[in-house]
């Protein structure tokens, strides 16, 4: 059972629709930190790594 979610939209991609599930924030950061490379071609650096802490939530 996932414990918390990312959406890639609440950091700024509204057309994004790209979700994750997972249970802590290192088996996640990875996974995103791939998904913004593969998809927008971004590179996450220390900034925006805490954009997207701040934007993984607990799932009730
Ligand atoms: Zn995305």
């Amino acid at each position: 059972m996932a414990s918390k979610e990312f959406r890639c939209a609440n950091v700024g991609y509204s057309e994004c629709d790209w979700r994750l599930e997972g249970n802590s924030e290192a088996e996640m950061l990875p996974q995103i930190e791939d998904h913004a490379f593969k998809v927008h071609h971004l590179e996450l650096k220390e900034e925006a790594i805490e954009h997207v802490r701040n934007a993984i939530q607990d799932v009730a």
